[in-house]
């Protein structure tokens, strides 16, 4: 710094002269503009404004200048200096504005995306689909038993009416448990647990049995080695067959809706006596495509009905084995497979969809708790 002097023109002193106090200042305007970011423009700041930046020397230099010639170059100076702070403030709050708009996309959070990432979990259809069928029998007044899945052979099958010798012991592809001399099977049917009712508990009986049952079948579409059954069972006086077409006319209704048919056709089972398959009516094809060539229906094999399961007048054989007065009482049976109620309820194709845990598959039915 230069000291005072009387003869000092400010023009003469090079970092005071009016073109270097523009270019100063255009100088430093121009270094805020092109700041990028807030860090740049600290940098823009410390050189262009602190205390060694050349406007803030150039101002030193005011005080060396004679008095006559302080107050022009102070206006200059001032002015130049004035420009370059509100340049520099004006720059900040953009760059601020800039930097919290991004920080805003940046750290957007999308409120519609998953909170849960992973799925939860749900019932699968086929329990959902054995307690709406329970629900209907309990609505009715009857009770759901159950009963053990590993059982004795006398009540999976001589209980029943099926001696060792009957061909339906041989035809019931049965699980032993080993040793087989213990005469121990995986039940192949849910009537067991209809014959440890009869066994414990004198008339009226309305039950129904839900649940899994074994039989040495192959994995494909329509069968498996592990299903499941609903058997309902009445006991009662005077029960006909005429209960059981009600019965199993009120079942079909409630499981696949007002417009369902049924029918009985003649079977043979060793348990019933007479016995029926119960059939429905093809609810694809409304059984229209029998006889007309041009509209084939997969379903139905255009043969217009689909089987749904059996049933029929309890055989007195079983009641008398059962310990059941058949002077008294007589009885109505039946049993359906829950995969094809399901199958036949959602129009699936596979029965293999249903066992293999698949949640896509089981997605469908909704989150069922
Ligand atoms: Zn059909």
């Amino acid at each position: 710094m230069s000291g005072p002097n009387t003869n000092y023109d400010p023009v003469e002193v090079t970092s005071l002269h009016p073109n270097e106090v523009a270019r100063m200042r255009d100088e430093a305007l121009a270094a805020i503009a092109a700041a990028k970011d807030l860090d740049e423009l600290r940098s823009v700041r410390l050189a262009h404004v602190g205390d060694r930046s050349p406007l803030a020397l150039a101002n030193r230099e005011i005080g060396a200048l004679p008095p006559h010639a302080r107050k022009e170059a102070g206006i200059r100076v001032g002015a130049a200096r004035k420009a370059v702070a509100e340049a520099l403030a004006a720059r900040q709050t953009e760059l601020e504005a800039e930097r919290e708009a991004r920080i805003l996309v940046e750290e957007t959070v999308d409120v519609t995306l998953p909170w849960d990432i992973e799925p939860r979990g749900a019932r699968h259809p086929l329990t959902t689909i054995a307690e709406r069928i329970a629900d209907v029998f309990v609505a009715m007044g009857w009770e759901v038993v159950d009963g053990p899945e590993v059982e004795a052979e006398w009540l999976n099958f001589d209980a029943l009416n099926i001696p060792p010798d009957h061909p339906a012991r041989t035809t019931m592809d049965t699980f032993f448990v080993a040793p087989e001399d213990r005469n121990v099977v995986l039940r192949t049917h849910t009537s067991p647990a209809q014959a440890r009712t009869m066994l414990t508990r004198e008339p009226p009986i309305y039950i129904v049995c839900p649940g899994r049952v074994y039989r040495t079948d192959e994995l494909d579409a329509t069968h498996t080695p592990v299903f499941h059954q609903v058997e309902g069972l009445v006991v009662d006086e005077g029960i006909t067959l005429a209960h059981l077409k009600g019965t199993l006319d009120h079942f079909a209704r409630a499981m696949f809706g007002d417009e369902v048919r049924t029918r009985l056709r003649p079977s043979y089972f060793p348990f019933t006596e007479p016995s029926a398959e119960v059939d429905l009516l093809c609810f694809v094809c409304r059984g229209e495509s029998v006889g007309d060539p041009t509209r084939p229906c997969r379903t139905c094999s255009s043969e217009g009905w689909i089987e749904w399961g059996g049933c029929g007048v309890v055989n007195p054989r079983v009641l008398r084995a059962c310990g059941v007065d058949t002077d008294r009482y007589s009885g109505f049976a039946f049993g359906m497979g829950l995969e094809r109620t399901l199958m036949f309820r959602h129009g699936i194709q596979d029965m293999r969809d249903m066992i293999e845990g698949d949640t896509r598959f089981t997605r469908r039915f909704g989150w069922e708790s």
